[in-house]
């Protein structure tokens, strides 16, 4: 780990696994409340000064820190790769490191100057932006490090300091990463506690800790916020989503069949806003069903070390039992597999492309996040209709509209009930788009200047 700028480890250690082997990728130090009041009194400290430190100095160590990602990015994406699972190349590990100087460099440029809403001969009034304290950050096993970036980067850049608590299947990049990135920071301004389950519960609640910005399921989401309540911490959270894909009649099957491909498995499907179930009209169904089978038939999948990879195995045991379920949930209810649907033999968490057809809503792999590589498509003749089962979710992070017309499908899309919504492509982000939950997929936003504000609070000086 990483505390106050020092390296700490702990006499015990738990095993972080190879998804693609069962094996054991490395051990990770068992950090359990003392590493985590240590890192947050660091945190703590580091505030006093980073907080007033000029703000051109705070957007030159983003601009370093996206650096460092650059200069270090392969060895992190092999270590990414080792306990995550996805490929080196593609859609995986290259690209998120990618992902991640891009968003460091980005959150760099932003700016947050002070607003002048009044200035006469009554006065003048000015709305200043400042840091909160000490934020502590919860990280997922999907994309751990991309998310990082995108907690960590909006937050130092505005004179918060950090305490970052990695996923206990995906740990060991974060700590490498969090130890490159303390070579540019000042320190306590950025730390790292790793353990078992019980030491989240402890960061969260933390009474200093300022602000939680938490990205994982709604369950925990939700748990999240009931410790932030004692001390009316601040919260970001990106949880969970059931995003849905409408393709209107009028769309061209083998043209959106990539896309539409992509925008579901991309991470084998463990992204939280991946597409997760598609409607697609009556008229084109059987040609949509058979285009993507085609296409999904071609993306090789194995080792994520293996250069040719495009995905890899699912990313734990536990996420693995839940694919298995709800696809065999599905078959049992006589749900068509056009494509996997058969857990393999062998070592890892394995798991095909699978595509499910003849499935309707109410079934459990419609209704509830798959979070694999497994799609249903549902069958719909009436736009209307179709619209209210988009909706009818209780998460609201994406959807998407797949069609010839841009007209058409920017109405429809406009009436799904999610935070963000693509045309003719689902999931792709931007550093400066807003990106955030509606409903139960979150609360607050991410990215561009509006994510940057979430992490400050208002001061309004009247003077
Ligand atoms: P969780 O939401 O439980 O875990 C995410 C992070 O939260 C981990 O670092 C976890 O650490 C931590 N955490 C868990 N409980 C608490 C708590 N009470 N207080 C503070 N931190 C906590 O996800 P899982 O790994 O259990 O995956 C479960 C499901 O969540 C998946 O099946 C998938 O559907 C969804 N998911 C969604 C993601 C997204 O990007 N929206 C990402 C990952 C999963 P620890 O495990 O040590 O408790």
């Amino acid at each position: 780990m990483t505390i106050g700028g020092k390296p700490v480890t702990t006499a015990e250690t738990f095993e972080v696994i190879n998804p693609a082997t069962g094996g054991v990728a490395g051990l990770c130090p068992s950090g359990g409340e003392a590493e985590v009041n240590a890192a947050v009194a660091a945190a703590k400290a580091a505030y006093a000064s980073w907080s007033r430190t000029p703000d051109e100095v705070r957007r030159q160590a983003c601009s370093d820190i996206a650096r460092v990602l650059g200069e270090n990015a392969e060895e992190l994406a092999v270590l990414l790769t080792s306990e995550q699972g996805k490929p080196l190349g593609g859609l995986g590990s290259r690209f998120e490191l990618g992902g991640c100087g891009a968003w460091a460099g980005n959150t760099a440029a932003l700016d947050l100057p002070v607003e002048v809403v009044k200035d006469d001969n009554e006065g003048r009034i000015e709305v200043h932006r400042k840091p909160l304290g000490v934020v502590a950050s919860i990280t997922p096993w999907n994309w751990p490090l991309m998310i990082a970036i995108w907690h960590i980067a909006p937050a130092i850049r505005v004179g918060n300091t950090v305490v970052i608590k990695p996923s206990p299947y995906t740990p060991l990049s974060t700590l490498r990463m969090v130890e490159l990135l303390n070579t540019v920071l000042p320190e306590g301004v950025l730390n790292v506690v790793t353990g078992p389950d019980s030491i989240g519960p402890v960061l969260t609640g933390h009474p200093d800790v300022a602000k939680v910005t938490f990205t994982g399921s709604t369950e925990t989401g939700r748990k999240v916020m009931s410790s932030a309540a004692e001390t009316l911490k601040r919260l970001t959270l990106e949880l969970g989503g059931n995003d849905a894909g409408i393709v209107l009649p009028d769309a061209d099957p083998a043209r959106i069949a990539q896309g539409i491909f992509w925008g579901a498995f991309i991470n084998n499907g463990q992204t939280c806003a991946a597409l997760k179930r598609l409607y697609v009209h009556d008229s084109i169904y059987d040609d949509v069903c058979s285009e993507l089978a085609k296409f999904a038939q071609s993306v090789p999948v194995g080792d994520g070390m293996a250069e040719g990879s495009q995905l890899g195995p699912v990313q734990n045991a536990m996420q693995y039992a839940k694919v298995v379920e709800l696809v065999e949930d599905a078959k049992a209810q006589g749900a068509r597999v056009l494509l996997g649907g058969e857990a393999p033999a062998g070592d890892g968490y394995f798991y095909p492309i699978t595509l499910i057809a003849d499935v309707t809503d109410g079934m459990r792999i419609v209704d509830e996040e798959q979070f694999g590589p497994a799609l249903p498509i549902i069958r719909y003749d009436d736009i209307e209709d179709v619209l209210a089962r988009a909706n009818a979710s209780s998460m609201g992070l994406g959807g998407s509209v797949w069609s010839s017309d841009l007209q058409k499908a920017r109405d429809v899309a406009l009436r799904l009930e999610s935070g963000s919504a693509w045309i003719n492509a689902h999931g792709g982000l931007n550093p400066n788009a807003p990106f955030g939950g509606v409903k139960q997929s979150g609360i607050g936003t991410e990215f561009g200047v509006e994510g940057l504000k979430e992490f400050t609070c208002i001061q309004t000086l009247h003077c």
